[in-house]
């Protein structure tokens, strides 16, 4: 017999799913100043994958290299970046970012095919916007969905 006190259970929606992966996986990211997690669903409703901004797989930075948040900018690979080599164009029906695409990353998202974009907060920079209405994207925030917040801020 169930017990009685069981909260109800609500089943999350594809984008509420995805953006709870996205959430997850900028956990790992190594950046201390931006954390960005993605995750790619394809028309199945199946997960391809899931990936966050950083360094160059394989590649170990000194304190020193992060001690400068604008010098480091140019060398971290955006989320999007590293999720893209991941699939090919035509596969993916669904994005997911913890962060609105910086204007390349939402052409690449266009470039790949994707169909639809959710994001968790904005990223003024971009144009993601005027991309994603030119290209017939739907660009939506989604900032209702599980999240996780860590005991510990040690990210090794
Ligand atoms: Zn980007």
């Amino acid at each position: 017999m169930l017990p009685k006190a069981l909260p109800a259970l609500t089943r999350l929606s594809i984008p509420e799913y995805a953006m709870a992966l996205a959430h997850v996986a900028s956990l790992r990211s190594e950046d201390p100043f931006r954390k960005v997690g993605a995750v790619a669903i394809d028309f199945d409703n199946r997960v391809i994958g899931t990936a966050y901004n950083g360094l160059a797989p394989g590649y170990n930075a000194d304190t020193e290299f992060w001690a400068d948040r604008d010098a480091r900018r140019k060398y971290m690979l955006h989320a999007e970046v590293n999720l893209c080599s991941l699939f090919t164009r035509g596969n993916v029906k669904l994005v997911a970012c913890t962060t609105k695409p910086c204007t390349s990353c939402m052409q690449m998202l266009c470039a790949y095919g994707v169909k639809e974009v959710y994001f968790g907060e904005d990223y003024p920079e971009s144009e993601a916007d005027a991309i994603a209405a030119r290209y017939g994207i739907p660009l939506v925030k989604l900032t209702d969905f599980p999240q996780v917040i860590p005991a510990s801020r040690d990210m090794s």
